[in-house]
């Protein structure tokens, strides 16, 4: 299909939605300069991004640990929101019921101006006693390391949702809420191999909702898709932008 008629349709099917709930990973930062995971980049001093993010891995060694989230905290403190990350935000104002369910942690959507976001597997710029469980947000560069909780004294942690752990079950409630009761989702920039995340498009689409995916490549979402933008996210996120409809 070509792409200017699929954008059209989806741009349609935004502008008749009711509800509509856009879900991202980490391809609609790579164009700010945030390296995905899964590329030739996702590695740092020959460690894999699925050595560090575990909390077997900061058990063993948290100094390790906090290094590598060092090393990511000094790159994201100069990188901007990109013209996706803005045509959202954007979008939300034209909107009535719109929710952005995030698996980033980078913080940018927040940046770009979207509000009603549900951050999946939390923030890096947010810290967690392991301790009393005190949630705090830190945007020290560097962290000192390791950081102590000012209140029990003990470790603190990223506030980020490691490989083996549990999603805060209030906000994956919130997002498969939102997910069930769409009219339109569109997935941006996902590889679709990390769960839940991954299953959401399934579940939209059974519960009758329109399904969108934009990726350059093809992912296991796609079979889920009634529709697949295959292109760099800012080129066809500011494309649907409902922006210019509404002048
Ligand atoms: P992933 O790294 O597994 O996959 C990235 C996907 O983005 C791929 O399918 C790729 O084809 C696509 N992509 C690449 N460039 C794109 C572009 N310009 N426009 C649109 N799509 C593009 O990412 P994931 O599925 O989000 O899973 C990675 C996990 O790691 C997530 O759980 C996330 O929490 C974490 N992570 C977060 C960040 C971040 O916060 N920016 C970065 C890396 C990883
Ligand atoms: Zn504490």
């Amino acid at each position: 299909m070509a792409l200017h008629s699929g954008t059209a349709k989806a741009k349609d099917y935004l502008k008749a939605a009711q509800s509509a709930v856009v879900l991202t990973g980490a391809g609609i930062s790579a164009e700010s300069g945030v390296p995905v995971f899964r590329g030739k980049e996702g590695l740092w001093n020959n460690y894999r991004p699925e050595e560090l993010a575990t909390p077997e891995a900061f058990m063993r060694d948290p100094e390790l640990v906090w290094s590598w989230y060092n090393m990511r905290r000094e790159k994201l403190e100069s990188i901007e929101p990109n013209d996706a990350h803005g045509a959202l935000a954007t979008l939300e104002e034209s909107l009535d019921d719109f929710t952005l369910i995030t698996q980033n942690v980078d913080g940018l959507h927040r940046k770009a101006g979207s509000r009603n976001i549900l951050e999946l597997h939390g923030n890096i710029w947010k810290v967690r006693c392991t301790g009393c469980g005190k949630i705090e947000r830190n945007c020290d560069i560097p962290i000192d390391i390791p950081p102590y909780c000012d209140k029990c004294g003990k470790i603190l942690r990223p506030h980020i949702v490691w490989f083996g752990e549990m999603l805060d079950p209030e906000i994956f409630g919130n997002a498969d809420a939102a997910v069930r009761k769409c009219d339109i989702l569109i997935v941006i920039g996902t590889s679709g191999v990390v769960q839940p995340a991954a299953s959401m498009a399934r579940t939209a689409k059974d519960a009758g909702a329109y399904v969108v995916e934009i990726n350059p490549q093809v992912t296991p979402i796609s079979d889920a898709a009634d529709l697949s933008l295959r292109g760099k996210a800012t080129e066809i996120v500011s494309i649907i932008s409902l922006f210019d409809t509404e002048v």
